[in-house]
């Protein structure tokens, strides 16, 4: 008899997921090491950015006071007393009149409020000092102490990706390590009797496994370490013991096909003889509508569809969002936007659809097409996609021009060259 399914809604699924999803714990790694982690703390500036009064440019420091007399014809003269080097500190007072030399960098000298740009000092023609035409302000062409970051402020919340610039700012506060949030370690088992491995020969009949390879290629383009268990047959006993090793050595389970209602879709059998609880076994969405979800001892098994379309959607639309906040992440959802359709999309939708897509822009505005051939086994148009479009359940023939909803997780920039508009 096959088994009645309801399907759910997707953010049912994820909320459902979202609920199971055990924390990380924190790991300290060293900097260098740290990029594409995420945060288990937060980061405070351990002191003011910049730490002085500084030069922004090439100039002489002065007195902003000595510059009063200066404006229209009248020009105020300055006699240079010395020079400051990046890196150096200048220790004496700068006298009335008097102004140092500075590169950009290097702290204001004490007395000093203002810095004279080398353009707009004017030779004095005995070679020892300078006049300039106008007024300087107090604190004019200073980068101020403290005026990006002051000691003590929260700058970023923990739960953020590490990315170059979060790198340039734990650098700049000395944080030689960094508490990092730990990375789950997902095994990975792709179950079908007609499964080849890469280097096997071709066999009637059967295929070579895709989706294993795949779903190890999406986890690293997560930067979440995988572990390959290989194929497993469709054989209940055999499956069942290759899930609970992997179960044993690694935070989370995810298993590509069987979860159909063919005579050889052991899955459902698998997770009840494991004693799992099935959170869902049905989400109202196209393709990877059989992709399944269970919890035994706090740990997700996430059962994806065997055809290679729908496992991929099932990982970026259900496993993604999921894994992504096991590893620490705050904002695990994949950025989204909304494009007009390229081309016709007669197709009826029961289910949300995500179609793979080809996200870019005409020229005029962001455009989204269809990456090929759109069934839930196909192969080729993963490949070609770089987005997902999504279509409601319950619509159909969407007509050329419409706008509609696009994932980008991961969206690259154009082929053409530069193409923004700059002026
Ligand atoms: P299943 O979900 O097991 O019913 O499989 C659905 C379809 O996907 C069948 O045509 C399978 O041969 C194919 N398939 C299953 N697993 C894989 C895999 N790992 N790589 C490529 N195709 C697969
Ligand atoms: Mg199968």
């Amino acid at each position: 008899m096959v088994e009645i399914r309801k399907p759910i809604p997707v953010g049912e699924a994820l909320a459902r997921l979202m609920a199971h999803a055990p924390a990380p714990r924190a790991e300290t790694v060293a900097l260098m090491d740290s990029f594409g982690r995420v945060l288990a703390e937060p980061v405070a500036a351990r002191h003011d950015v910049p730490p002085f009064h500084r030069a922004p440019y090439d100039g002489y420091a002065i007195r902003s006071a000595d510059s009063a007399a200066a404006g229209g014809d009248r020009r105020a003269f300055f006699r240079v007393v010395g020079r400051i080097g990046a890196g150096e500190a200048w220790t004496g007072e700068l006298g009335p009149g008097e102004a140092v030399r500075i590169m950009t960098g290097a702290p204001l000298p004490p007395g000093a409020d203002a810095v004279v740009m080398l353009e707009q000092a004017v030779d004095d023609g005995d070679g020892r000092g300078f006049a300039v035409r106008k007024t300087f302000r107090p604190w004019e062409n200073v980068s101020l102490q403290g005026e990006d970051a002051r000691a003590g402020e929260v700058l970023i919340e923990d739960g953020h990706v590490i990315h170059p610039g979060v790198v340039a700012l734990l650098a700049t506060f000395g944080y030689a390590e960094v508490r990092v949030a730990r990375r789950p370690v997902v095994g990975v088992i792709a179950t079908g009797s007609e499964l080849l491995g890469i280097g096997d020969p071709p066999d009637p009949g059967k295929i070579r496994d895709s989706n294993g390879p795949m779903i190890a290629a999406q986890l690293s383009r997560l930067g979440i370490p995988c572990r390959s268990y290989g194929i497993a047959k469709d054989d209940l006993d055999l499956g069942l013991e290759l899930i609970r090793r992997a179960l044993g050595e690694t935070d989370c389970v995810i298993t590509t096909g069987g979860v159909s209602v063919g005579d050889f879709d052991r899955l459902p059998a698998v997770y009840e003889r494991l004693g799992a609880r099935v959170l869902f076994n049905k989400v109202a969405m196209r393709p990877g509508s059989v992709t399944t979800a269970a919890v035994l001892d706090g740990k997700l098994l996430f059962g994806l569809s065997g055809n290679p379309s729908a496992c991929y959607v099932g990982f970026e639309v259900i496993a993604r969002p999921v894994l992504l906040r096991m590893a620490g992440n705050r904002k695990p959802y994949p950025a989204h936007t909304r494009a007009a359709l390229a081309e016709d999309f007669p197709k009826a939708n029961p289910f949300t659809r995500f179609v793979r897509a080809v996200y870019g822009h005409d020229g005029h505005r962001p455009v989204v097409a269809p990456a090929g051939f759109d069934k839930s086994n196909a192969v080729s148009s993963i490949a070609r996609s770089n987005a997902l479009m999504v279509l409601p359940g319950g619509t159909r023939d969407f007509r050329k021009g419409t706008e509609v909803d696009v994932l980008l997780p991961w969206a690259e920039a154009g082929e053409a060259a530069w193409r923004i508009r700059e002026s």
